[in-house]
């Protein structure tokens, strides 16, 4: 929701609509608190907006490498050619111009915990009285034996961050021969948006259906199941003939051999872990996901493969300065999502004036509400809610909407998934 400036003089008095709508980086008092956050993705922006909302006199820098960001949550469709990259790309002129957040153009590459500052790739050091960090996650490529990061950057792209590899895959996928064979290897969880790999199938099905008809699409999985496998079943018998000899798209579990172990670049085959060999026109091996570089380069993960957190506010184990939020955490039993880590960043700034105040900061309850489709006529939802609770996070309910076939329900969906996605973004990002 975008707030008027109404609407945020009745929620924060007349000061914080004047410094969330319009006022520049370089009217705040140097000697004001300052928050530093690194990651300018869907976790570190969120925290940049909502603690302005919060605060109008808080200094806020926010450190990120590009000058624009592609969103994920909805990048799928680029494959479909539903929605444009271009389209998926946002700035951060808002962040700057109404939101008063000095916009650091670098990438952060060290923490001086005793001091309190971050020091840049340029050289700069930026101090800091509270720290967000919110890098998003890394990828192990060595987990399939021949895959590397460059084999990604070339013919075999992962596109699990979206942008130029999104486009990479629909050129492969699309110009590949008639009668071609796409692979999608879907890794162990936790990874982000677990749905994302099926939601991928299914667009590229609806694709190949018109372009390419006797294409096929074998989905190498993993796990031994997946999120919404039955409404993807379901759509996908009704479509694309899913469980018969004529199936346009094949799905293969852990549990009979799925897990790709191993890639050869040059026959373009994989292995899988029952020792079969397959070949195929396209291979999209999404990666096992790890922290972010930065959290492991800076002791954050505490020789982990994740960021260890206070589950209670999020802070870091190594230092209570220092939040860390979104995919780079460990922050059992909540999924990796875009929603979840905006969810924890507005948490964050919330603890964070709570500490500037000397109030306290109540308790948190956090949504994960999402969703996602399996095409242009069907779509999904799901809502899971969150508390803090002995000591740690629990998940307190989960609602998914059902499988049925009603073609104006599922429908509907999709037009509440996109609505959702439009939303959301303008809600980080606006
Ligand atoms: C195909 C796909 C579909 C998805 N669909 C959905 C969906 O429908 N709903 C949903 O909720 N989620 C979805 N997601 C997941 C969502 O995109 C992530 O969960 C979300 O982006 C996590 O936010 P984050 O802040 O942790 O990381 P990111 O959004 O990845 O942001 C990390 C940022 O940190 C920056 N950074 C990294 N290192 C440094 C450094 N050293 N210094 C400065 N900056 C640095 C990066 O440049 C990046 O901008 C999807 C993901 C994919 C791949």
């Amino acid at each position: 929701m975008l707030l008027t400036r109404r609407d945020l003089i009745k929620l924060f008095g007349a000061s914080a609509a004047t410094a969330a709508l319009g006022v520049s980086p370089k009217a705040f008092s140097a000697s004001a608190p300052h928050l530093v956050i690194v990651g300018g993705g869907v976790g570190g922006t969120a925290t940049a907006k909502y603690m302005r909302m919060l605060d109008p006199s808080i200094r806020i820098t926010l450190i990120e490498p590009n000058r624009e960001y592609v969103f994920c949550p909805g990048s799928n469709e680029v494959l479909n050619d539903e929605v444009t990259l271009a389209e998926q790309t946002v700035t951060y002129d808002s962040i700057r111009n109404r939101y008063g957040v000095n916009v650091v153009l670098d990438k952060a590459t060290a923490i001086d915990y005793d001091k309190k500052t971050v020091r840049t790739a340029k050289g700069e050091r930026i101090a800091y009285d509270w720290l967000v960090v919110s890098p998003g996650p890394d990828f192990v490529f060595d987990a399939v034996e021949g895959y590397s990061r460059e084999l990604a950057e070339g013919d075999f792209p992962h596109a699990w961050k979206a942008g130029p590899q999104t486009l990479k895959l629909k050129k492969l996928y699309q110009g590949m021969r008639t009668g071609g064979v796409v692979v999608i290897s879907a890794p162990p969880m936790p990874y982000r948006c677990p749905p994302a790999p099926y939601e991928r199938a299914s667009f590229m099905a609806e694709w190949l259906k018109e372009h390419n008809p006797t294409a096929k699409i074998l989905i190498l999985d993993s796990k031994p199941d997946f999120i919404f496998q039955p409404h993807y079943e379901t759509y996908w018998k009704e479509k694309f003939g899913y469980g018969t000899d004529n199936a346009m798209i094949e799905w293969v579990g852990e549990h009979n051999g799925g897990k790709v172990v191993s890639l050869d670049p040059n026959t373009r085959s994989v292995k899988t872990a029952d020792g079969e060999t397959i070949k195929a026109d396209v291979i999209n091996i999404i990666p096992v996901h790890k922290a972010g570089k930065f959290a492991f380069d800076t002791g954050l993960t505490m020789g982990k493969q994740w960021v260890p957190i206070n589950p209670f506010d999020f802070r870091s184990k190594v230092d209570k300065n220092v939040f860390v939020i979104g995919d780079t955490t460990e922050a059992d039993p909540m999924v990796k999502t875009g929603y979840l880590a905006s969810n924890q960043a507005k948490w964050v700034a919330q603890v964070i004036l709570a500490e500037m105040t000397g109030k306290d900061p109540g308790y948190p309850l956090w949504t994960n509400n999402c969703v996602a489709m399996a095409g242009e006529d069907f779509g999904m939802t799901i809502t899971d809610t969150f508390r803090y609770h002995d000591g740690k996070i629990e998940l307190q309910e989960t609602i998914q909407s059902p499988v049925n076939l009603n073609p104006h329900l599922n429908a509907e969906r999709v037009a509440i998934a996109r609505n959702w996605q439009r939303t959301f973004r303008r809600d980080i990002f606006e």
